[in-house]
């Protein structure tokens, strides 16, 4: 019998198997959530409006990381949402301002990440993997301005992903023309729908964030 002529081979046996049990008990997967929901549809901003400029950090080693987390630049919004960011765009235009993108519609698993790495006293600047962000319901948008004749970024009282008081919305430092721009960009967001986060001056929720599902699909799978 193996077990009492190799006894030593028996138990890498079984300890081989305990460690790919223990591995798939501790993939990490998205909280269970009960209740009715929507059918997910997201869609690529820019198939919808070519005038977004796209500034997708994740994608780049320039975000609070130092690596990339997507490997595609795009971003993706729920239809809704997608459809009245248009609508802020296009009031904006008027203006002489555009929509510069930082990040949509976030797979659950990079939530994970950002959770992991995020030191406690920064963790109001980064979601709960067990909640869940508004990103992976794909009805939050990070954004900001930037100037149609120039191209150039606008400058706001922070930095994107900065983790200071500086990215309060209501951070009264500053210059006043940066309390002006960020200001601006708020108003036109919630006469469309959008609520501002309390630590994020770029960071919005669309108003049905709650009728959609965590989703953990990555951009690749989506058309
Ligand atoms: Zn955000």
């Amino acid at each position: 019998m193996m077990n009492k002529k190799h006894p030593h081979l028996l138990r890498a046996i079984l300890s081989g198997m305990a460690a790919i049990l223990v591995f798939i008990a501790c993939q990490p997967a998205p909280p269970k959530e009960e209740g009715e929901f929507k059918d997910s549809d997201l869609v690529e901003l820019i198939k919808l409006d070519s005038t977004f400029k796209l500034d997708i950090r994740y994608a780049t080693d320039n975000n609070f990381v130092g690596r990339p987390v997507y490997t595609e630049a795009r971003a993706f919004l729920q239809r809704p949402a997608a459809e009245a960011l248009v609508e802020v765009n296009k009031a904006l235009r008027q203006m002489g301002y555009g929509l510069q993108i930082f990040d949509g519609y976030r797979p659950w698993s990079v939530t994970k990440t950002f959770w992991d790495i995020t030191p406690d006293d920064k963790k109001k600047f980064v979601a709960d993997p067990a909640q869940g962000s508004r990103h992976n319901r794909g009805c939050a948008v990070d954004l900001t301005l930037f100037d149609l004749a120039t191209g150039k970024q606008i400058e706001m009282t922070g930095a994107y992903d900065e983790m200071s008081e500086r990215s309060y919305p209501d951070y009264m430092g500053g210059t006043e023309e940066q309390r002006k721009m960020r200001d601006l960009l708020r108003s036109k967001m919630e006469a469309h729908g959008f609520s501002v986060y309390a630590y994020e001056w770029w960071h919005f929720d669309y108003q049905d964030w709650q009728s959609y599902r965590i989703e953990n699909i990555p951009f690749s799978e989506i058309d």
